[in-house]
């Protein structure tokens, strides 16, 4: 580490970096830090046209067009606490959409 005001050599004192030509100090490691960024909570499943192949699926529902056992689904969860939440289908086969409350 070399100081910003002169360009000599820093030597570590007291967690910080002296500088040992004209003293002036930098906390070590400030550039390096890592910004830590805490990412809110998501409570809201957000369904994606066209991301179906990583949505779970479920036999224990029928395809009201094509009769097909098989769908993915989806829980979404509005935001108001007193709503329902709502289950959404997506048939495998046709890809017909339909919800369950
Ligand atoms: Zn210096
Ligand atoms: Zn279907």
């Amino acid at each position: 580490m070399f100081c910003p005001r002169c360009g000599a050599l820093q030597r570590p004192k007291d967690g910080r970096l002296c500088c040992t030509r004209c003293g002036c100090e930098s906390e070590i490691g400030k550039q390096d830090k890592k910004t830590v960024t805490t990412r809110a909570t998501r409570k809201e499943v957000v369904v994606l046209d066209g991301d179906v192949n990583v949505l779970p699926t479920t036999r224990e529902c029928e395809c009201p067009k094509c009769q097909n056992r098989e769908a993915y689904w989806i829980i979404r969860q509005t935001r108001a606490a007193d709503e329902p939440e709502t289950r959404i289908y997506e048939c495998t086969k046709c890809h017909t959409r339909w919800r369950e409350y």
